[in-house]
């Protein structure tokens, strides 16, 4: 276990040191650990050093982990392929905000429900700003549309844009994709859309948070650099055409 603490303290470090080298406050990074496949008494070692915000990728990990975390005040975050039919149950196991809508079918059919049990949520808009057709997110150049889109559905709050950028050893290659996500949240605030906060930058993991951050990112979502390396790999997660998403 003490490796978490650890590691944490190391990633807290480089969130301070990359805000100190571009000259923002570090109070305005927040880190969210991805805990897929990270069993519940390991992400209550994190709690217990302080950490607050969590993300998951599938809805059925949330509903194992979900009585062993309850008692620990802590915000969840959905970061993974949301898919329609998943759409109830999200609502039902109460995550505070999705940060994957990445398609208007999706927005309604959230909105809907939620329009039904009376209840809003909070949303980013995912981006696929590295073109590859891996993975999942609007394309840049339909984002500004749907972000009005879903500006339009009372239920779903919008507080800005996330992206999974290149994977790639070197940051420097991921850049471009950090810059973009930047551009388009300056391009969606001068359009002044009604309802529509443009406050969060979702983006950076372990290997290139410090890039995100020169970039604008206000949330970092790590997983490995804290927990270690998983089992299974990332396309289990990411890739389309898996059958068991989600
Ligand atoms: C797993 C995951 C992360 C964290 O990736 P690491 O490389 O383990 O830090 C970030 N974002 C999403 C959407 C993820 O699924």
């Amino acid at each position: 276990m003490n490796d978490i603490l650890f590691n944490i303290r190391h990633i807290r470090q480089r969130i301070t040191d990359a805000c100190i080298k571009c000259g923002r406050n570090p109070s305005e990074v927040r880190l969210l650990m991805a805990t897929k496949t990270v069993a519940p008494d390991r992400i209550i070692t994190a709690f217990e050093s302080g950490e607050t915000l969590i993300g998951e990728n599938k809805l059925q990990e949330i509903k194992e982990k979900y009585d062993a975390l309850k008692d620990y005040s802590h915000e969840q975050h959905f970061i993974g392929h949301l898919q329609t039919n998943k759409i109830k149950e999200i609502i039902r196991y109460n995550v505070d905000c999705v940060q994957s809508v990445d398609r208007q079918e999706l927005a309604i059919k959230l909105n809907d429900r939620l329009k039904r049990e009376r209840r809003n949520l909070d949303i980013l808009v995912q981006v696929n700003t590295s073109g590859e057709a891996s993975k999942f997110g609007v394309s840049p150049d339909k984002a500004v549309e749907l972000v009005k889109q879903i500006a339009a559905l009372d239920h779903l709050h919008i507080k800005g844009l996330m992206t999974i950028g290149l994977f790639s050893d070197d940051p420097e290659e991921t850049r471009p994709c950090f810059t973009l996500l930047s551009q388009l949240r300056q391009q969606i605030i001068n359009l002044n859309i009604a309802g529509v906060e443009m406050k969060e930058l979702s983006m950076g993991m372990s290997g290139d948070l410090e890039t995100a951050i020169e970039e604008g990112a206000t949330i970092i979502r790590v997983g490995t650099a804290i927990f270690g390396k998983r089992v299974y790999p990332d396309s289990y997660y990411w890739n389309e055409q898996n059958p068991n998403q989600s």
